[in-house]
């Protein structure tokens, strides 16, 4: 038997569970062998997936990397182009025909476009008479499968967690699959990568920051649970320390598997999942928020459609204002923290954490701006850009989604700052206008009196109050309208 295995969301090969099943399926060295495939679909990607530059660029340099790695297996990578999801499954059948492949082997995704894609795929292998096998990789245990003593789905993250991690102890740590070995010759040659995916820019490359491929996924894995799991629990929100793993763009374009990381996690906290050490439990526990937002993508697909979690926000009157839009995005808000964290995103592809809280918040809340607004406008410039948790995290600070904060509870984008960036030195790393102020005036510049006079940064475009109240007296109306 040869099979095709057909690469998407997980660009490795070690711990691939499709292509792991994929070379046993092919029988190994004296067996048919494996063809690899990847699929560009460039106006899927631009127009209705809002993929950044850097991510598409980010994807090729992964891919080269894989196709070198493949290459060594004897699994020539071929690729396919077609512009949409909906000439994929002709081509995909082609080339299963043109290289005598019996099968084609992936690992499931769970949008719903790419739900609705697979599907068509599969009809048309199996009107065509050719096997199809789809496996669980990119969360631990399938989407679906974690539930409640009644069979419902999860909308609240804590007793989701609770019972993920009693799967986890009934079932034992999920396998992590090794390399596979050296296939059979199929004398199929390997298609050259692209250097450009059309309608991407891809000079927005931050190779520095970025390196691509699994080999230095997996050092940067094993750096951070040596040098920084232990102390991560405590250093985690403050952005001017290198607290967290930024494994997040290894993991979306799948570089690196979710069983990976709880695997290294696990062993270096003497195998426990919820008792030891503080920083290992708590990384743990952001990983299960990710894979918590992947299952809410299949029990309430409505999130994929861009409503609301909860639907009695789908109507909420956002108010329209794109001169304030185009200050947020372009971090010239006055609020230096809010402003740092939108020209990280703008200059690295990445923004911290508790940046991404405090500058959703702030769009969603004092600017009472349509979160989708800015889910679109971090998608467009995340290297990290994933559905599931970028809707998650814009649906929990916007209080309409799972989880969500409670409507009242709003961050004070100053009190953040002086908080977890207190001496400024995060804020004046993205913001350089306002490195020669010092203390509570980097916090609060347009207090500053003539310093700030002499500054070329804008006063605040919100008062922080007025703000406030707008967006707690706009959420209390919508609740009592319904
Ligand atoms: C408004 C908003 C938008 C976001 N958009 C994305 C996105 O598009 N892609 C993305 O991967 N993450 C997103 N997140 C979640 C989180 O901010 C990033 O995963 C995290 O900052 C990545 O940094 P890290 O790899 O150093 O994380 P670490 O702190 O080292 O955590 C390890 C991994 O756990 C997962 N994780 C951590 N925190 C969260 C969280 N709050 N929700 C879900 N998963 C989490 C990530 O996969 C992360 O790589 C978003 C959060 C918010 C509030």
């Amino acid at each position: 038997m040869r099979t095709l295995m057909w690469f998407r969301a997980d660009l490795r090969t070690l711990d691939n569970v499709a292509l792991h099943e994929a070379c046993l399926a092919a029988g190994g060295a004296s067996g048919g062998g494996v063809v690899a495939v990847f699929t560009i679909c460039p106006d899927q990607w631009l127009h209705e997936h809002d993929w950044a530059d850097i991510k598409a660029e980010f994807i090729l340099r992964n891919l080269r990397e894989l196709g070198e790695r493949l290459t060594k297996l004897r699994i020539p990578l071929k690729i396919l182009e077609t512009p949409r999801f909906d000439g994929v499954p002709k081509a995909l059948l082609k080339l299963a025909k043109d290289c005598a492949c019996d099968a084609v082997f992936f690992n499931d995704e769970y949008e719903i476009n790419e739900r609705l894609r697979d599907e068509a795929v599969i009809e048309a292998f199996e009107d065509a008479g050719l096997k199809t096998r789809r496996f669980t990789d990119q969360v631990v245990f399938e989407p679906g499968s974690v539930r409640t003593k009644e069979g419902k789905a999860y909308s609240v993250y804590s007793p989701f967690r609770r019972r993920w991690e009693s799967i986890w102890h009934e079932e034992g740590m999920p396998p992590v699959r090794p390399e596979p070995q050296k296939q059979a010759e199929t004398g199929i040659e390997p298609d050259a990568i692209p250097e450009t995916i059309r309608g991407f820019n891809m000079d927005k490359a931050r190779e520095d920051l970025w390196p691509a491929g699994e080999k230095h996924a997996m050092h940067r894995l094993k750096q951070f649970i040596s040098a920084r799991l232990d102390a991560y629990k405590d250093e985690r929100d403050f952005p001017a320390i290198n607290g967290t793993s930024t494994l997040s763009p290894y993991l979306t374009v799948g570089a690196l598997s979710p069983r990976q990381c709880f695997a290294a996690a696990y062993e270096a906290n003497g195998e426990k999942l919820d008792k030891g050490s503080r920083g290992a439990v708590h990384w743990m526990q952001e990983l299960v928020w990710r894979e918590f937002y992947k299952h809410v993508l299949i029990a309430f697909p409505r999130v994929c459609k861009g409503r609301s979690f909860r639907p009695e926000y789908d109507t909420m009157p956002w108010r329209e204002d794109d001169e304030q839009f185009r200050a947020w995005c372009e971090g010239r808000t006055g609020y230096p923290i809010v402003d740092a964290g939108m020209r990280q995103l703008a200059q690295t592809g990445w923004m911290h954490n508790r940046l991404r809280m405090i500058v959703a918040m702030f769009l969603s809340k004092h600017l009472f701006l349509d979160w989708r607004l800015g889910e679109r406008h971090f998608m467009r410039r995340l290297i990290d850009g994933d559905l599931a948790q970028n809707n998650g995290g814009w649906q929990w600070s916007a209080s309409t989604g799972t989880d969500a904060a409670p409507y009242f509870r709003i961050y004070n984008p100053t009190t953040q700052g002086l908080r977890f960036d207190e001496d400024g030195s995060y804020i004046c790393q993205f913001v350089p206008e306002l490195a020669g102020l010092k203390g509570k005036a980097i916090h609060e510049p347009s207090e500053a009196g003539g310093l700030f006079e002499a500054l070329d940064y804008p006063k605040p475009i919100v008062e922080n109050k007025a703000g406030r109240e707008r967006a707690i007296e706009m959420f209390k109306t919508r609740g009592k309208a319904l």
